[in-house]
């Protein structure tokens, strides 16, 4: 079958690869997958800045059919419609692993960067990982399940949004425009903030419930964070861009005692006025991936239409044109980028 696959360490080193169909264990499920996700993390892995363990076949936003499962798994047939967990393997015994924090065991290998992800026709996981797609979630929606259960984890689990609050989501990329829906649902008034080459992206935010948009090149969105606030700053922001200038912006809005949650991933240093955690006393926070609830309620944030997924997917392509899909990202003149295998 092929697959797209990070040939060696380095930058670029990724291509189409004919491999072999992965063989499916007792406790695994195969999956033929009909829908992947192209996501930062991929493009990362491609200028070597997010660990990987090539070779190795990318993507790990995955949704598709049950075509073989392992002699103990009870729990799922063959044809059904589903998606996965990304840890593919997780140690078990840790302290983190343990405490209900799998997400963050040191043995962590995840599909799509230390095992075979699913940039290809098959994927075979453990059953443990897998979920039902709902029944009104597409193959292609369902693919970003991980994403918004990645989102989940850091706006619900690791912050807490109330009704009434002010939250600002800076960087309405897919993962910001993810965000921005579960905090509208959480009840706060939610602002989104972009630049000008981001007007498409701020108008499907206002579609999806944001309260406000701001392009911080033609307003200053503390000015307007103040008016919103009695000049007190946002309750909340979530910074989805991962670029210096959202972050600094970010620290700016953000209200005396508020919380700061990273969402968007640098892959740099990046600059950060670390003084204003002690004079603002502001709680700051990350969340690294997402842990097995989070699915869960991404799940059912999607079936109840609650959280839409469908409208932020702008392209659809087979993976051997990765190479444009992989371009589209970085000009961002797509939004989610969603491929599907070829035989
Ligand atoms: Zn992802
Ligand atoms: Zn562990």
């Amino acid at each position: 079958m092929k697959a797209l696959v990070k040939t060696k360490p380095g930058i670029g080193n990724v291509e189409i690869r004919d491999v072999v169909v992965p063989k499916t264990g007792d406790d695994q499920i195969l999956i033929e997958v009909k829908a992947v996700g192209l996501c930062g993390t991929d493009i990362h892995i491609y200028y070597d800045e997010y660990k990987s363990n090539p070779p190795v076949t990318l993507g790990h936003e995955v949704a598709g059919i049950i075509t073989e499962k392992g002699k103990n798994v009870k729990n799922f047939e063959i044809g059904s419609r589903v998606t996965t967990e990304t840890y593919f393997q997780t140690c078990g015994e840790c302290s983190m692993c343990r405490g209900g924090k799998p997400n963050l065991c040191p043995e962590r290998m995840s599909i799509g960067s230390m095992v075979n992800g699913g940039m290809a026709k098959y994927i075979v996981v453990p059953a443990a990982n897998v979920h039902a797609l709902p029944a009104n979630i597409d193959f292609v929606a369902g693919s970003l399940t991980e994403p918004l259960a990645c989102v989940v984890h850091s706006v619900l689990d690791k912050t807490k949004v109330m009704p009434g609050d002010v939250a600002v989501v800076s960087g309405p990329g897919p993962i910001g425009l993810l965000a921005s829906q579960v905090i509208k649902e959480s009840g706060a008034y939610t602002v989104v903030i972009g630049v000008e080459s981001d007007l498409k992206r701020l108008r499907l935010a206002e579609e999806l419930g944001a309260d406000q948009t701001i392009v911080a090149n033609e307003k200053d969105p503390q000015e307007i964070i103040n008016e919103l606030t009695n000049g007190q700053g946002a309750d909340v922001v979530c910074e989805c861009a991962g670029i210096e200038a959202s972050v600094q912006t970010c620290l700016k809005l953000v209200r005396r005692a508020g919380q700061y949650t990273q969402i968007g991933l640098a892959g740099r240093t990046v600059n950060f006025d670390i003084d204003q955690v002690i004079f603002k006393e502001i709680c700051i926070r990350g969340g690294f991936a997402s842990i097995p609830s989070s699915w869960t309620r991404a799940l059912k944030l999607m079936e109840q239409g609650k959280v839409k997924t469908d409208p932020l997917v702008s392209h659809s392509m087979p993976i051997t044109e990765w190479k444009k899909a992989f371009d589209l990202f970085k000009e961002k003149s797509g939004l989610k980028i969603v491929l599907t295998p070829a035989d």
